[in-house]
């Protein structure tokens, strides 16, 4: 059951704070998505809500973006911390205004979702010049997703990516979180390479405070994990993702992929050769290397 108001904000442009530079837009506080493993669940503290992350959303209402050539050249990031398409975008429409003010603009357009409502907005998409539109994906196993998510089936997922992909628009296959022995990355890029640009990969995070939910899932569930995931996360081995990252390195190469683990410049692939972006905490698992 969600608790959804409405809230006025003064802007809705936030700078990011990372090294890339750019904005980080979030039209909705909170996400009703509810993901367990949701690393934006840290924002909780910072709204002011006391009900558990999945059941709020605070619907922002902005003062219009007046010069939308102020983003010209910049990346601009939405649903960073929510999801811009979750289904009260259909009634309150929120990702759409924001679309519509930045017209004009220059600005380089990421979107990061779970729906495929997305689809709606594509007459608007395709007037920038740059957009990108990346789908979390880290299953192809239904009931896994249901356990893990409140979005939309995997199925409508990838049929949305496929229109994205077909109407010329960059799409991304987001495979991430990555669960040790539960998601398999190329199973993925098979489904999905004749209609992804990209394929980012991010291994699973435990350090949040879901991870009890998302060990104790374990325990009931696949229980024949336990060790592996104990070994990942509670002592700390990066053995698990350092093979993994062989194996896709190697099938990558393999079936003649683009393979790298830094941010591509804005581009389109070759169909059926979709770019492999590995974004696993390579810092550290380099420094051990
Ligand atoms: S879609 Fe993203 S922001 Fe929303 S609950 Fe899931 S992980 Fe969190």
């Amino acid at each position: 059951m969600e608790i959804v108001k409405e809230i006025d904000v003064r802007s809705i442009m936030t700078k990011s704070s990372l090294p890339v530079g750019g904005y980080s837009v979030n039209p909705y506080v909170g996400c009703t998505h509810a993901c367990k493993y949701c690393y934006a669940s840290f924002m909780k503290r910072f709204t002011g809500h006391l009900e558990p992350w999945g059941t709020f959303l605070d619907v922002k209402n902005w003062k219009p973006i007046v010069d939308p050539h102020k983003y010209d050249g910049q990346r601009i990031v939405i649903g960073s911390v929510t999801d811009g398409y979750n289904e009260f975008e259909e009634e309150f429409g929120r990702t759409r205004r924001l679309l519509e003010e930045l017209q004009g603009s220059e600005a380089e357009i990421m979107i990061c979702t779970k729906s495929d409502l997305v689809l709606r907005d594509l007459d608007l998409l395709k007037r920038f010049r740059k957009v990108t539109i990346s789908w979390s994906v880290n299953t192809l196993d239904e009931t896994f997703r249901a356990d893990m998510d409140r979005a939309v089936s995997i199925a409508r997922r990838l049929e949305a990516m496929k229109q994205v992909y077909n109407a010329g628009i960059r799409a991304v296959c987001f495979i991430s979180p990555i669960f040790p022995g539960i998601t398999d990355a190329k199973a993925i890029i098979e489904r999905v390479k004749d209609y992804a640009d990209l394929v980012w990969l991010e291994n699973l995070n435990l350090r949040g405070q879901f991870k009890t939910g998302i060990m104790d899932y374990i325990r009931e569930k696949h229980p024949n994990l336990v060790g592996l995931y104990e070994t990942i996360y509670n002592e700390n081995r990066t053995e698990y993702w350092r093979t993994l990252e062989t194996e896709i390195s190697e099938y990558a190469r393999s079936h003649g992929y683009p393979y790298c683990v830094n941010d591509l410049p804005y581009g389109r692939s070759e169909k059926g050769k979709p770019a492999i972006v590995n974004y696993f905490y390579h810092e550290k698992i380099r420094l051990n290397k």
